[in-house]
């Protein structure tokens, strides 16, 4: 068994109905985030590596960004590491040969996220063999989604692994196929009269399952409430209450 303390993102995943693994992802992205703008930041280390990366990828400079400028009201640490990668671009760039290519580090942000993730995943198979509940309270969650899956997949050789995997993965995908079919005979207009259901939202959870759960949309400096996905689920909920009540009948 694992400590709770090490599958504790996984736990809040299903409390929450996500992607165990895409909540890991985005708490360890708010750590990250928030690591850096309180203490990395001033490291020089960590600026050489960000510098290195010739910046952080698009969505992890939006994240910083965020916290830094929307959030704390300041631009001095984001325009201080940007004057450092841009000034070692302009010298990587002096001394760039013809025949050469400009070498580029991986956003250091993303290798954090990928490392943790992959140590979660790890947490999961062994969780999910070992712990007497994970499984079906797993087989009743939303499932994994597919880049998760997959990286799940990879993590194990483990026949058994695999089996349990893709058996916990196929049930809550039928799951969700079901209530997608529910959804659409509701659409039609014989049905018209029927109250959506839960299953009105199952459009949305195909589309996550496919690409992975949206993050919260509180930056890392803002503490999360007990349901940090609630807005999510109550704008959702706002615009199918629109929906079908603009496709019902006069
Ligand atoms: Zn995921
Ligand atoms: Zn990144």
């Amino acid at each position: 068994m694992r400590s709770t303390v090490l599958t504790r993102w996984l736990r809040q995943g299903l409390k929450f109905g996500i992607c165990p693994l895409c909540r890991a992802s985005h708490k360890l992205d708010r750590e990250y985030v928030w690591y850096f703008v309180d203490q990395w930041s001033m490291k020089d280390t960590v600026v050489d590596e960000v510098a290195a990366a010739r910046g952080f990828c698009a969505e992890h400079a939006e994240q910083i960004r965020r916290v830094e400028v929307d959030s704390l009201g300041s631009t001095i640490g984001i325009g201080n590491l940007y004057l450092a990668t841009l000034e070692r671009l302009s010298e990587d760039l002096d001394r760039l040969e013809n025949d050469a290519e400009l070498q580029q580090a991986r956003c250091p942000a993303c290798v954090y996220r990928d490392e943790g993730v992959a140590n979660n995943a790890r947490y999961l198979l062994d969780e999910l063999a070992s712990e007497t509940g994970f499984r079906e309270q797993l087989e009743s969650s939303v499932g994994l989604c597919v880049p998760h899956f997959q990286l799940g997949w990879r993590s194990t050789t483990d026949p058994s692994a695999r089996e349990l995997l893709l058996a916990v993965e196929r049930t809550a995908l039928s799951k969700l196929i079901a209530e997608l079919v529910e959804h659409l005979r509701k659409q039609r207009a014989e049905f018209a009269d029927e109250r959506p259901g839960e299953e009105a939202r199952s459009w949305q959870r195909a589309i996550w399952l496919t690409t992975g759960w949206p993050p919260p949309r509180t930056p890392a400096s803002v503490p999360e409430d007990d349901d940090p996905y609630g807005a999510m689920a109550d704008s959702l909920a706002a615009a199918v209450q629109r929906v079908s009540s603009e496709q019902r009948p006069q």
